[in-house]
């Protein structure tokens, strides 16, 4: 039950697995990535614990500067490889990552399945990404505020785009998250602890927001899409 995202310089699958075990005190069944390679999203999901999506990296890492991942605490469809987040779309060009739960996902799903969307997990997740397909028309961030204004429930999201290899959007509702800031270079996490390695300057998101990294700057916007001005928190405190 924790999410790290990663834009910047570092191999994003390293930085991202070394965040999650941070996270591992939340519980987890399953975890997961998915990587932007350059020229498309290279995906990775397990059922078990984080060290065997650590033990498969080790053996044929996946090398790309942005990227999102996920351990997963199963609430819908029993913890599995298809049902381990990241989920997709059809052209696997766009994946998503969730803490939480949408509520309203049955009938969203029925929805989808009407327009012929395949799905290929039980999670409540996956109608997230596949709505994100059904709005993204080249603008990430505007297919994420069409895609939340449909969603009904708690949850943190983080996506990743294979058109986009400088950006990631990730939001918060009534599910944790915040945003780190390093040098020419930016994090989401579920908690501080994923991030302290990389940096403590952090920006505490609150209910509603979205984040928008593009090019190493970070911008939170609330849910109408005005821009928030947030003050960056030095932590300093450790673990
Ligand atoms: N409800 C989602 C699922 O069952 C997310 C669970 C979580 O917060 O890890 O896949």
């Amino acid at each position: 039950c924790g999410i790290v995202g990663y834009l910047g310089k570092r191999n994003a699958s390293d930085v991202i697995v070394d965040g999650l075990a941070k996270l591992e005190y939340r519980g987890y069944d399953s975890a997961g990535i998915a990587i932007n390679t350059g020229d498309n999203l290279e995906i990775r999901k397990f059922k078990g614990r984080l060290a065997v999506l650590a033990d498969n990296l080790e053996k044929d890492n996946v090398i790309g500067n942005v990227g999102i991942g996920h351990t997963r605490w199963a609430t819908h469809g029993e913890p599995s490889d298809a049902n381990a987040h990241p989920h997709f779309n059809k052209d696997m060009t766009l994946a998503v990552v969730h803490n939480g739960i949408i509520e309203n996902y049955l009938q969203l799903r029925e929805q989808l399945e009407a327009e012929g969307v395949v799905f290929k997990s039980k999670t409540d997740t996956e109608v997230v990404v596949h709505l994100l397909d059904k709005y993204y028309e080249g603008n990430l961030l505007d297919a994420v505020f069409k895609t939340i204004s449909d969603l009904r429930g708690a949850y943190a999201l983080c996506i990743v785009s294979a058109d986009h290899d400088n950006e990631l959007v990730a939001v918060r509702k009534d599910s944790p998250l915040i945003a780190g800031l390093g040098e020419d270079e930016a994090f989401i996490a579920s908690d501080i602890p994923a991030l302290l390695k990389y940096t403590r300057d952090v920006y505490y998101l609150d209910n509603g927001e979205i984040v928008h990294v593009k090019d190493n700057k970070v911008k939170i916007y609330d849910s109408e899409r005005n821009e928030v001005d947030k003050p960056l928190i030095h932590v300093t405190w450790d673990i």
